[in-house]
């Protein structure tokens, strides 16, 4: 069993469809452990992707991540990191499988509709970054 974290992005907050991507993780043997809604402030944005702090995308993330409220998700399930990945499909919308949450509500790499933990590392570092123990359950 695997705990892993999930950004619903303020793309996909926007579109309406928080539902549907939720829909995406219990349909796939992915449960809700724990979430809620947050307007993210530029300190929270640049400290969440500080490992992108060189990229030069980093402030375009932080501008876009910080543009609306997003829904934080802490999914739970038999390899969870990995699951979430595959159900996201890659990055690029534009390069996602068909039936992946980014191919079927995403429009770009900079809207991508969510974000998950890549590793169970970092799945742990992030699910602290937002909830404490009792938010978990
Ligand atoms: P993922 O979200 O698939 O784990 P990364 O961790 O590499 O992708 O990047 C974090 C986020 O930064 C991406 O989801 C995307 O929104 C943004 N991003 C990544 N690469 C680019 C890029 N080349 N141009 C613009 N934004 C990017
Ligand atoms: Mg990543």
């Amino acid at each position: 069993m695997q705990q892993t974290l999930s950004i619903i992005k303020p793309d996909g907050v926007k579109k309406g469809v928080i539902g549907k991507i939720i829909d995406r993780f219990e349909s796939n043997g992915l449960r809700v452990a724990a979430i809620k809604k947050v307007q993210l402030s530029s300190f929270d944005a640049q400290a969440f992707y500080g490992v992108h702090q060189q990229r030069s995308f980093f402030n375009d993330l932080v501008k876009f991540m910080t543009s609306g409220p997003v829904v934080v998700i802490v999914l739970e399930g038999e390899n969870a990191v990995l699951k979430n990945r595959e159900l996201m499909g890659s990055t690029n919308p534009k390069e996602a499988k068909t039936g992946t949450i980014r191919a079927d509500f995403a429009e770009s790499i900079d809207a991508n509709a969510v974000h998950g933990s890549d590793c169970l590392e970092n799945a742990k570092m992030e699910i602290e970054f937002f909830f404490s123990k009792r938010e978990i359950c």
